[in-house]
């Protein structure tokens, strides 16, 4: 367990040096994107937010009944959410990448709430150990890989 955490603080420290490295050069499209996200995304029963169908396809093909990390049914954890694996805060330019989208539900999505998803996993390992596995399965490796780049 402390090998893997070691390696996770590791691997969080060198990518949030590549993110803050590409945050100063951020380009015009990556703001659109980043705005383009909040009249895209999906919030179960949220209106205002800007629900358009084609996000509300993407969430439909992109998820099943139940959330992926806590397998509660979505209805019984305040409904679906689009999540960034790496934070839109932090990743501007990926906010719009489907790669780095996944369908959580809402009380999942505010725990994980802005961290890194390096700081994620360790922050699973030490809280839900028995789920970690699962959380490592999820990991956006090309996006991670793609940062370095
Ligand atoms: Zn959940």
């Amino acid at each position: 367990m402390d090998l893997e955490d070691k390696e996770l603080r590791e691997l969080f420290a060198l990518a949030d040096k590549i993110g803050n490295k590409r945050y100063n050069k951020l380009t015009h499209q990556d703001f659109e994107n980043y705005r383009k996200f909040d009249f895209w995304r999906y919030v179960n029963g949220d209106f205002e937010c800007g629900t358009t169908q084609e996000s509300r396809d993407w969430v439909n093909n992109n998820s099943d009944w139940a959330c992926p990390i806590c397998s509660e049914k979505y209805s019984r954890k305040g409904g679906k959410t689009v999540d960034h694996k790496l934070p839109r805060a932090q990743y501007p330019w990926l906010s719009m990448e489907f790669q780095n989208l996944w369908v959580i539900c809402r009380s999942c999505n505010k725990e994980k709430g802005e961290m890194h998803w390096y700081e994620y996993e360790r922050y699973m390992l030490l809280h839900y150990p028995a789920l970690y596995p699962f959380i490592k399965t999820v990991r956006p490796t090309n996006l991670l890989n793609a940062l370095k780049s």
